[in-house]
C-alpha cells in the first residue's frame, strides 16, 4: 500500500479506500471477507456512509480488529431511517446521527466527520443559518470528530465552505467525465474544478474521491460518456494526481471488485497512463458531460447535477436517487424555454432527457 500524509496533521492515510455505498445484497461473511483483505493489504481508510444497519455487523467487527490503523469517514446530517433517505440540516439530528454511526461503528469518535452531500447554494445557507458547520467545529473540539468537511459534487459550494470556515477535508466526485468540459472546440480541464484542487492543496484542505470510476460507467465504453473504455489503473492515477486528493474511495460490492481496485499498487506506469483522454476531442456529442455551461436556468433546475444523478441512478447508484428527492429545485419544472439547449455545447436533448427524468424520479 502507499500513503499520503493529511497536509495539516500528517496523519498517513492509504491511497486507496473503502466506499461503502454499494455494499447491498451480500451476505455478511462476504462483507467481512472484503474488510479484512483490505486491512491486510494496507487500507486504512473507510466511508461509513450508513445505507442499511443490517451491513454495519461485520463491517465493525473488522474495523475493531484492525481500530488502531483504521480512520473513519463518517456523515453529518444524512441517514436512511426505515429506509428513507432523511437529510435535515439541524444541529440536534447531526448530533444524534453522529452518536449512532459511532456507536454502530464501533468507535471512539469520528477521524472525519463530513457534513453530507451539499451541492446547492440554497441548501449551504440553510446549513450555516442553522448553525450546522458551527456546531460540526465545536464537535471537533469536543473530541468527537477529528477533521470536519463536506461531501460534495459541486467545487463552488465547496469554495463558500472555505470561504466561509476553517474545514479541513472534502469528498469530491472525482473523474475524467465530471472534469472535463469542451472550450472554444477544445476538450479540456475544466477551470473552476481545477483552480478548486489547486486551492485545496494551497490551504492544506485534503480530498477523498468517490465516484472515480463514474459508477461504473468509464469502465464500459457502451455506457461511457467519454465513448472510450478507462481502466480501474487509468481512473484511480487519475483522481491521485489531483492536487489536494489523498484518498481515492472506490465503491466495493465484491471481493473481486476490490482485487481489481488494488491491482493498481502492482500496475506498470504505463498501464496508469490515462493521456488517452487528451484524444477524445470533441465529438462527445449528445452525451451530458454535466459542466453546467447549460446554467443558470430561469426556474433554477440544477442541469448539470440532475443530469449526472440521473445517470447514476441509471447503472443502480440508490443514494443518487435519495439525493435527487431531496433537491430544491427539480426537472418538472422545466417549462421549455430551450435556453439551455442553445448553451450546450455537447448537444444534448436537454429537454428530452429532463422527460425522462421526471418520468423515473416521478417530480
Ligand atoms: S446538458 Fe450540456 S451544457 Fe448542460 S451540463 Fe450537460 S453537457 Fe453541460
Ligand atoms: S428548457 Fe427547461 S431546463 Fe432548460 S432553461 Fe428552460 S426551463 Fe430551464
Amino acid at each position: 500500500m502507499q500513503y499520503r500524509k493529511h497536509p495539516r496533521t500528517n496523519e498517513k492515510i492509504s491511497i486507496l479506500g473503502f466506499g461503502t455505498g454499494y455494499i447491498r445484497d451480500i451476505n455478511p461473511l462476504e462483507i467481512k471477507e472484503i474488510f479484512e483483505y483490505g486491512f491486510e493489504n494496507g487500507m486504512n481508510f473507510i466511508d461509513c456512509i450508513r445505507v442499511e444497519d443490517k451491513f454495519i455487523k461485520p463491517i465493525r467487527q473488522t474495523i475493531n480488529e484492525f481500530q488502531d490503523k483504521v480512520f473513519t469517514q463518517m456523515h453529518l446530517t444524512g441517514k436512511f431511517i426505515n429506509g428513507e433517505y432523511k437529510r435535515p440540516r439541524n444541529v440536534k439530528h447531526m448530533v444524534d446521527v453522529l452518536n449512532e454511526d459511532i456507536k454502530a461503528f464501533g468507535v471512539e469518535y469520528a477521524d472525519f466527520g463530513l457534513i453530507h452531500s451539499v451541492d446547492e447554494m440554497d441548501d449551504f445557507e440553510r446549513i450555516i443559518e442553522n448553525g450546522v458547520l458551527d456546531y460540526a467545529i465545536k464537535l471537533k473540539d469536543e473530541g468527537l470528530i477529528e477533521h470536519v468537511g463536506v461531501t460534495s459534487h459541486n467545487p463552488e459550494v465547496c469554495s463558500k465552505f472555505i470561504e466561509y470556515s476553517d474545514i479541513d477535508f472534502f469528498m469530491m466526485s472525482i473523474n475524467p467525465s465530471f472534469d472535463y468540459i469542451i472550450n472554444e472546440d477544445k476538450f479540456e480541464l475544466n477551470n473552476s474544478r481545477a483552480e478548486f484542487y489547486k486551492n485545496c492543496r494551497k490551504e492544506k484542505i485534503a480530498i477523498s474521491v468517490m465516484k472515480p470510476y463514474g459508477g461504473g460507467r468509464l469502465l464500459n465504453k457502451n455506457l461511457s460518456p467519454l465513448k472510450i473504455k478507462l481502466t480501474t489503473n487509468q481512473c484511480i492515477q487519475y483522481c491521485l494526481d489531483r492536487p489536494g486528493v489523498i484518498t481515492v474511495l472506490p465503491g466495493i460490492s465484491s471481493l473481486s471488485q476490490l482485487k481489481e481496485s488494488l491491482n493498481y499498487l502492482n500496475a506498470e506506469p504505463k498501464d496508469c497512463d490515462y493521456s488517452v483522454i487528451g484524444d477524445i476531442g470533441v465529438n462527445i456529442e449528445g452525451q451530458c458531460m454535466y459542466c453546467g455551461h447549460c446554467e443558470p436556468c430561469p426556474n433554477e433546475i440544477p442541469i448539470s447535477l440532475i443530469s449526472k444523478l440521473y445517470d447514476l441512478s441509471m447503472i443502480g447508484d440508490e443514494l443518487a436517487k435519495t439525493h435527487y428527492m431531496k433537491l430544491s429545485h427539480h426537472a418538472s419544472e422545466c417549462e421549455k424555454c430551450m435556453k439551455c439547449e442553445n448553451y450546450c455545447m455537447f448537444n444534448v436533448k436537454i429537454t428530452d432527457k429532463l422527460d425522462k427524468i421526471v418520468e423515473f424520479y416521478g417530480i
